[in-house]
């Protein structure tokens, strides 16, 4: 008999006509002989409105309080859903999360789940009841009631799934599944059948917006199969999965996304010494802030500037934090850009960055779109562009990759030996969390580094002070792509000046064809090399919202006297380039500072 847990969105549980049809999509998968249990989300605009009238109330109502008041969504929607199901005659029994033990921390309207009871749930099952559960809310240790942060749900589903071990977790909502990227911007875009959990986390919180980006860290990390449907179609939906059951031949991009609201600190002027980072990025983690995009370049004359992005939201009060950092780490400023927005293109088909940065940002030059700032992963390429062309952005970018044009049909590709450092590490677990009796045996959603990596076989590339303008970095990476050299990294800062570095890594054996390349497009005299350079990465699940990672993995190279001297980063990695020399010890303190063991 199967497990199956059924997420029904706000919009899926809107009226009555709209409970009673998810109710029967329950009752359908009961009656197919499964166990099923059923996670919903507060009715329609229901947590929205509860947030307006807090604020009518108090300026800045007291958070467990929200929680107290949000909480309160989600309990309407358990109870008319149970009823629902009584009234086609199937059992069901709705619970709050408190009463089925989701125990969590006690950050108010942001907490973690740390271990859930499954006794409760399982005697209802095994009774043969549909067991709903109010989502995006718990209760910490001493019964505060706590709420998971704005679309919670999707990681109380994901969680239930994982912890009870199910078949799949349906994520029922008000759109047809993922997308290339977001339909409402750019018509063309197209349902994507299967796409990997890496892909969907580089994505996820980049604006594709279907789910809850936590919850798919939670999947990644237990091992969950999510399925995405419109809850008022049968239609197919889009699975997301393990990567050796996304990956398809010949696609390099499987998804663009856009981040429109974000904003950019600099901290100019920065002493080029170990520590730095550490410190800064130390203080805006106190500050309970979640930095985006983090980006250093080299430094000349033993300066470097920092850059890292924030949502707008945040942007003031990342501002103070960023000035009283510069000032404790010496630096002689601090500027910002309130009105920039991101564009990334996502796919496991990226083996190298070469092709897919030229085409890129030939799509951005073709228009006249400047890029601010790049960084990249192994699976992403991101910039910082200004956010009045950032929609247009989007589509150039989406139409260059031809992403309108229908590749689902292609085949499975099996994995090749290259991503076998990209390889999920972190194995299914499932029920490590799991407690009949409600002990915690460790946070659930406890930050999760699955790897440290070293890799001293590359060598670096800078062009020193590129002009800030429409078209170069297509121009550098045109002539790269003829040489047929393979770009790992891609590392650009924003200009201060009007002026800045653009930096690329190469494997060393191509780093006198990747020179030659570069030179022509610019100027032999305008490009410095760094024949061998370590590159260190922490890579997991949860690296951009646990803002803790970075400062972990900057303060114990500092610790061990180790200056950085390039940054990129992305919502599953961090990467840093230091000196070749460092690059074992580096690694010695990173397996170190997580707890982890090396083999
Ligand atoms: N009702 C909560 C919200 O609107 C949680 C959720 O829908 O997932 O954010
Ligand atoms: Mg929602």
């Amino acid at each position: 008999m199967g497990l199956v847990v059924q997420k029904f969105g706000g919009t899926s549980v809107a009226d009555a006509v709209k409970i009673r049809a998810a109710a029967r999509r329950a009752i359908q998968a009961h009656e197919q002989g499964n166990r099923v249990l059923v996670v919903v989300s507060a009715r329609g605009h229901t947590t929205d409105e509860l947030i307006d009238l807090a604020k009518e109330i108090h300026e800045r109502p007291p958070s467990r309080e929200m929680d107290m008041l949000l909480s309160t969504g989600e309990q309407i929607s358990v109870a008319l859903m149970a009823m629902a199901i009584h009234a086609e005659g199937v059992p069901a029994i709705s619970f709050t999360g408190a009463q089925i033990g989701i125990v969590t921390d006690s950050y108010h309207t942001k907490a973690r789940i740390r271990n859930i009871s499954t006794e409760r749930m399982e005697q209802a099952l095994a009774e043969g009841k549909i067991v709903i559960v109010a989502g995006f809310q718990g209760v910490d240790e001493h019964y505060n009631i706590t709420t998971l942060g704005r679309g919670g749900s999707d990681t109380t589903a994901v969680a239930l799934a994982a912890v009870l071990g199910a078949d799949a977790c349906e994520i029922y909502t008000d759109v047809d599944g993922v997308y290339t990227t977001d339909p409402r911007i750019v018509k063309d875009a197209r349902k994507i059948d299967r796409i990997s959990f890496d892909e969907m986390l580089e994505l996820a919180s980049l604006g594709a917006g279907v789910m809850h980006s936590r919850s798919i860290e939670f999947a990644k990390k237990f091992g969950v199969p999510i399925h995405v449907r419109h809850s008022g179609r049968p239609d197919a939906g889009s699975w997301i999965v393990a990567e050796g059951d996304a990956r398809r031949l010949g696609a390099r991009v499987t998804g663009a996304a856009l981040a429109k609201d974000e904003a950019r600190i600099t901290l100019t002027g920065v002493p080029d010494k170990p520590g730095v980072v550490r410190t800064v990025f130390g203080k805006i983690a106190q500050a309970n802030l979640v930095v985006d995009m983090i980006v250093q370049n080299v430094a000349t004359d033993g300066q470097t500037e920092v850059s890292f992005t924030v949502a707008s939201d945040d942007l003031e009060d990342t501002l103070k934090v960023a000035k009283e950092a510069a000032k404790a780490v010496g630096a002689t400023g601090v500027t910002h850009d309130a009105e920039v927005s991101k564009v990334s293109v996502v796919g496991l088909g990226m083996r190298t960055h070469t092709g897919v940065a030229t085409t890129m940002f030939h799509a951005l030059a073709s228009a006249g779109i400047n890029i601010e700032m790049i960084t990249t992963s192994e699976i992403k390429i991101s910039v910082l562009v200004k956010e009045n062309v950032a929609k247009q952005a989007l589509q150039l970018v989406h139409q260059a990759f031809e992403l309108d044009v229908p590749g689902n049909d292609r085949p499975l590709e099996s994995l090749p030996e290259w991503t076998a450092t990209l390889a999920l590490r972190n194995s299914p677990a499932r029920p490590i969390a799991t407690t009949a009796d409600g002990n915690s045996t460790g946070g659930m959603e406890d930050l999760v580094v699955s790897g440290v990596e070293l890799d001293d076989t590359q060598a670096r590339i800078t062009l020193l002070d590129v002009p800030d303008r429409p078209g170069y970095a297509a121009k550098v990476f045109d002539a790269i792509a003829e040489a047929d050299v393979f770009v790992d990294m891609i590392v650009q800062n924003v200009s201060a000046t009007g002026r800045t570095h653009l930096s690329f890594t190469v494997p060393r054996e191509q780093l006198e064809t990747a020179r030659a390349a570069a030179g022509k497009a610019v100027g032999a005299e305008n490009v410095r090399v760094e024949p061998k350079i370590a590159k260190l990465s922490v890579l997991g699940v949860g690296m951009r919202t646990h803002t803790g990672v970075a400062t972990r993995m900057f303060g114990a190279l500092a610790d061990a006297n180790i200056n950085i001297t390039l940054i990129n980063t992305s919502e599953v990695r961090i990467n840093v380039v230091t000196d070749f020399a460092a690059g074992e010890a580096g690694l010695r303190c990173l397996i170190a500072a997580f707890d982890l063991t090396a083999d």
